[in-house]
């Protein structure tokens, strides 16, 4: 499933989407280092603190509704 990222918000050396169905959070980061730009993106567990490590974007699994 694919993550519904919700509107971006913008820092000074990122940007952060948090997704709408699981609330996992997407960070675009870029710095400037050694006469050039990097950019990278990392993803966060919901809440943001916990980084998830691995290849690509992590799979879209929201939480289980209570009933
Ligand atoms: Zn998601």
């Amino acid at each position: 499933m694919k993550h519904r990222w919700g509107p971006k918000t913008t820092f000074e050396h990122k940007t952060e989407r948090q997704c709408e169905r699981c609330g996992m959070i997407k960070v675009s980061r870029s710095e400037h280092e050694g006469g050039r730009d990097r950019y990278w993106t990392e993803f966060y567990a919901a809440g943001g603190f916990d980084r998830i490590e691995g290849e690509g974007t992590p799979a879209c699994e929201p939480a289980e509704q209570a009933a």
